[in-house]
C-alpha cells in the first residue's frame, strides 16, 4: 500500500503524470473531432474509419496521430492536397493542454478522471453548439447523469458523507438548470404581455404557445433549451457555489463574445449562443486554482 502511495507520489512530482494527461488529452481530443463532426448529423461515432471529404482516400493510422500528422501533412490531404481544417489540431492540443491541467490543479485524486470527461463534454458541446447552435441531449442530459451518480460516489469515496455528496450534485443541477429557465420563462411571458416581437419566435405562420403545451414551459426567444440541459449538467460536477461562479464568468465570456460579434459584423443582429460561454466559465470555473468566489468576494 506505501509502495503504491510511494509511486503515486513519484508520479505527481516528476511532472510524469502531467505527460501522460497531455498525452491521453491529445488522443481524447481526436476522438473530439469525430465526435464534434458526427454527433449532431447523427453518424455513427465508430463506423467507417475516417476518410478525407473531398477523395474519400482512408486516413492512414500515423496521419491520425493528433497534432504530428496535421504537421506531417502540412495541412493537407496526401491524396488530394485539400486543406484539412486547422480546427483537428487546434481542438487536440486545447484538450492536451486542458488535461495536463486537470492534473497540475488536482495531482492523483481521484476526481482527476472525472473532471477529465467533464471537460471533454463541455469542449464537444462548445463546438457543437458554435457549429449548429445545438447541443446534442448525448452531451447534456448524458453528462447530467453521470454527474449525478458518478460525481457523489467519487466525493464519498475522497471521505464526504454521502447524504453531503448526493447534495452537492443533486441541488446543484437543480439550482443549475432552474436559474437559466427561469429566466427564459419569465422573459418570454413578459415579452408577450409587453407585445414585444421576435423574428424567430414563434415561427412563420405559429400561434404563440399556450400553457396546456409544452412548448409554452420550455420554448423561449433567444434562449435554448440545451443551454438550461447544459448549465444542470454543470451544476451536477460543480455545485451550487460553481454553478454561481459559472454564471458570473459565464456571463462576462458571453458579454465578450456578443462585442466581438456585433464590431466583426457591424451589425447587432448576430446570433450565437450561451452555450459555448458557459462551457467556457465551467473550464475556468474547474481549473481556478483557488476558488473563484473567494477572489470575488473576499
Ligand atoms: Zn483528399
Amino acid at each position: 500500500m506505501l509502495e503504491n502511495a510511494e509511486f503515486w507520489q513519484w508520479l505527481v512530482e516528476s511532472r510524469a503524470l502531467a505527460g501522460l494527461g497531455l498525452v491521453f488529452g491529445l488522443i481524447v481530443g481526436s476522438f473530439l473531432n469525430v465526435v464534434i463532426h458526427r454527433l449532431p448529423l447523427g453518424e455513427s461515432l465508430m463506423f467507417p474509419a475516417s476518410r478525407c471529404p473531398a477523395c474519400e482516400r482512408p486516413i492512414r493510422p500515423w496521419e491520425n496521430i493528433p497534432v504530428l500528422g496535421y504537421l506531417f501533412l502540412r495541412g493537407r490531404c496526401a491524396g488530394c492536397g485539400v486543406h484539412i481544417s486547422l480546427r483537428y489540431p487546434v481542438i487536440e492540443s486545447l484538450v492536451g493542454l486542458l488535461f495536463m491541467a486537470v492534473v497540475l490543479r488536482y495531482g492523483a485524486s481521484p476526481m482527476t478522471p472525472v473532471w477529465c470527461v467533464f471537460i471533454a463534454g463541455l469542449v464537444a458541446a462548445a463546438a457543437i453548439d458554435f457549429d449548429h447552435q445545438i447541443i446534442p441531449d448525448g452531451i447534456s442530459l448524458g453528462g447530467l447523469v453521470f454527474g449525478l451518480i458518478v460525481v457523489p460516489l467519487v466525493h464519498f469515496w475522497e471521505g464526504i458523507a454521502l447524504m453531503d455528496a448526493l447534495t452537492f450534485s443533486w441541488l446543484g443541477a437543480a439550482v443549475g438548470g432552474f436559474l437559466l429557465w427561469i429566466v427564459g420563462f419569465l422573459h418570454a411571458r413578459l415579452s408577450v404581455a409587453l407585445g414585444r416581437e421576435f423574428a424567430h419566435w414563434p415561427g412563420e405562420g405559429e400561434e404563440l404557445p399556450r400553457p396546456d403545451s409544452l412548448d409554452f414551459w420550455v420554448w423561449f426567444p433567444g434562449l435554448g433549451f440545451g443551454d438550461v440541459k447544459l448549465l444542470a449538467m454543470i451544476g451536477a460536477f460543480v455545485g451550487v457555489i460553481g454553478t454561481f461562479e459559472t454564471i458570473f464568468v459565464g456571463s462576462l465570456v458571453g458579454l465578450i463574445f456578443g462585442l466581438v460579434s456585433v464590431c466583426s459584423t457591424r451589425s447587432m443582429g448576430a446570433t450565437f449562443g450561451f452555450g459555448p460561454a458557459l462551457a467556457m466559465a465551467a473550464i475556468v470555473v474547474v481549473l481556478s486554482p483557488t476558488p473563484l468566489y473567494l477572489l470575488l468576494f473576499r
